[in-house]
């Protein structure tokens, strides 16, 4: 069996010919996964739709549960969980992978239209942190929810298709930006200018607002005041890309966290049924610490667990806090990887490399470790015993050198239940940009090592 654990050999260089081919199989179907679930409802509507097919049928409906039955949970539209229940019962421990499905961009406001000379806007407020100046001048496709002031839904996707207009916002000409170029890049764009463009035609004698609403309105029913209860995000439009002669990273926007989350649904859907109970966990509002009633600080999840151990005769919270003691979970989020080009922002020996398999992350927090869930040794220890009796390419990592920044996952919400869990996802690069990097090994490192995970016992 290849190494599965090395510092000096990137996975690359440890593949058969076979294994390349796997991976580069799996990098279109990623890609194609990325260009569709663009946003936490088409994410949604995928992963069920993709479970569905496989034989998951609504938890809710079920009336029993025997070993090897395959359930899912739809919270609204914007969060998802695939269980495939194991030949022990619930209650002794389930195996569980979360990721997450909802990725920084900007929302439009309430009353999101206006004129400014000519030019029609969306105003926006952007979602999840962002350097607010990589948003200018790129395609932005719009994609969300609108209802009619009679209660008609209407599905919002435009800009991803190639016959599709996009929208766009603007930045100061090199020109006459010597006073722009002067500010802290924090500074350089403000978060109230980044409004996209929407239109700018009228007919004589016409306000382009006008112009545009009228246009809005005709092709889709919508009034302005409709704006005022509508979920619209403006997301990049461009399309994943492979990235290299030799085509071993993809480019792409979202990857944070949908790497992870398409590594779980395809590790869920490969995994062989086991003597646990197995859980894959999609869920909304990681980027703006998971609040609201589809993210992890709501009780969802705790509802779904409570079904399943009711189908089985338990279900008092007790049987909750037991069930989650028993379990184990890997918190599928990504993580930095060591950046050539700022390499002074890591500490090598101890951060991930891109290109060297999955990233095992005991803590991230910041400023020792505040706000970590910080893994125990002995889950450490198993993982990493699973992974290498599994084939998987794995190593570690840590969000940044100390006190240099850091961040927070799902993993800290699971453990104040009891659970065992561990952040493990994929190293990335330009993390949060609209166009992220990562390496397909990476990538393909991450679906092997859920896989092997919900197999283990
Ligand atoms: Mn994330
Ligand atoms: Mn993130």
């Amino acid at each position: 069996m290849r190494e599965t654990y090395s510092r000096t050999a990137s996975v690359w260089q440890r593949m058969t010919p076979r294994e390349r081919r796997a991976v580069m199989n799996y990098g279109e179907k990623y890609k194609a996964f990325l260009d569709t679930a663009r946003t936490e409802r088409l994410a949604v509507n995928e992963i069920l739709s993709r479970a569905e097919a496989a034989g998951f049928k609504p938890l809710y409906d079920q009336k029993e549960l025997k070993p090897g039955d395959k359930v899912y949970w739809n919270q609204k539209g914007k969060s998802a969980i695939l269980a495939v229940i194991g030949q022990d019962p619930v209650h002794s421990g389930m195996k569980i992978v979360g990721s997450h499905i909802d990725a920084p961009r900007l929302d439009l406001k309430g009353n999101p239209v206006h004129e400014q000379d000519g030019l029609v806007y969306f105003r926006t407020h952007y979602y999840g942190g962002i350097k607010k100046y990589q948003w200018p001048c790129i395609p932005l496709a719009l994609v969300g929810v609108i209802y009619t002031k009679r209660g008609k839904k209407i599905e919002v996707n435009i800009g991803m298709d190639e016959k599709d207009p996009v929208f766009y916002i603007t930045d100061l000409l090199i020109h006459m930006a010597q006073d722009q170029m002067k500010k802290t890049m924090a500074e350089g764009v403000t978060g109230e200018q980044l409004q996209a463009i929407i239109g700018s035609h009228s007919n004589r004698d016409e306000k382009a607002k006008d112009a545009v609403m009228n246009l809005i309105k005709k092709e889709y029913g919508v009034e302005e005041e409709d704006f005022t209860s509508a979920e619209l995000e403006l997301v990049p439009a461009m399309k994943s890309r492979d990235v290299g002669f030799d085509r071993s990273l993809i480019a792409a926007y979202g990857q944070d966290d949908r790497v992870c989350s398409f590594a779980n649904l395809e590790g869920i859907l490969a995994a062989k049924p086991g003597l646990k109970t197995q859980v894959a966990l999609f869920t909304d509002k990681e980027e703006i610490g998971s609040y609201g009633n589809t993210g992890m600080q709501s009780s969802y999840f705790v509802k779904f667990v409570m079904k399943l151990l009711a189908l089985q005769g338990k279900g008092g919270l007790l049987d909750f806090y037991e069930t989650m003691e028993n379990s184990e979970m890997l918190s599928g989020d990504v993580n930095s990887c060591m950046d050539p080009m700022f390499p002074e922002v890591t500490e090598k020996d101890n951060s991930s490399l891109c290109g060297y398999g999955i990233a095992l992350t005991k803590y991230t927090g910041a400023r020792g470790k505040a706000g970590s869930n910080d893994a125990n040794s002995e889950f450490m220890q198993k993982v990493r015993t699973i992974f290498n009796e599994g084939g998987v390419a794995w190593q570690i990592g840590e969000l940044g050198k100390v006190d240099q920044g850091g961040g927070g996952t799902i993993a800290f919400m699971m453990a104040d239940w009891g659970c065992e869990v561990v952040d493990c996802g994929t190293a990335m690069l330009s993390m949060h940009s609209p166009y992220d990097l990562l390496s397909k090994a990476d990538a393909y490192e991450t679906f092997l090592a859920y896989k092997v995970f919900f197999e283990s016992k």
